[in-house]
């Protein structure tokens, strides 16, 4: 990714202080979404990181997810799948569950959402622990499919989640770092 462009990005993300707990920065990308310029040089950063690769489809993480992966997928003219929440999803699922600070939470994929041996890559907004997305790797290999990589606009390298991703054999593509 050109500088130029990570910049314009970075700009375009709201840091909301102390939500939705004390303590956590929030980073909002709705800014980003809302201006037109800086939205398609988002996702153009994305196309063009995948435009040759020709994954068989683009699977995003609820909810911040599905808004640039149904783009990306759309402009690489390939299929969007949604990994949702629990509960949402209405035919036969399969589900991980993950620990959160407190408690844990519970994502599903529809059964036929994938082929197996498709080369699928993840996508979400913003990586923090990982949990999200170590959660949803283990859903599309569940399908027998390979997350070939997996896309975020935001990392948060401090909380160690990209690196443990990493180490995991999953490789990451990341626009904007925020320590
Ligand atoms: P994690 O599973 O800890 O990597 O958390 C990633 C998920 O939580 C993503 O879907 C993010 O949208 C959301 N998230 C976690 N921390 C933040 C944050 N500081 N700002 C914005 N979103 C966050």
């Amino acid at each position: 990714p050109l500088a130029l462009h990570t910049d314009y990005i970075r700009d375009h993300i709201r840091t909301v202080p102390d939500w939705p707990a004390p303590g956590v920065q929030f980073r909002d990308i709705t800014p980003l979404l809302q201006n037109p310029k800086v939205f398609r040089v988002l996702i153009d950063e994305f196309v063009h990181r995948y435009f040759d690769v020709r994954p068989q489809a683009i699977a995003g993480l609820d909810a911040r997810g599905f808004i640039i992966g149904s783009v990306l997928a759309y402009e690489l003219n390939i299929g969007f799948v949604p990994i949702r929440k629990k509960g949402k999803l209405p035919f036969t699922t399969v589900a991980e569950s993950y620990e959160l600070e407190y408690g844990s939470a519970t994502v599903e994929l529809h059964t036929d959402a994938v082929q197996a041996g498709d080369r699928v890559v993840l996508i979400d907004d913003l990586i923090a622990t990982g949990g999200t997305m170590m959660a949803g790797k283990r859903l599309l290999e569940k399908l027998g499919a390979t997350v070939i990589e997996g896309a975020a606009i935001v990392d948060l390298p401090e909380l160690g989640g990209s690196a443990r991703l990493r180490e995991s054999g999953l490789p990451l593509f990341t626009l904007v770092d925020f320590a």
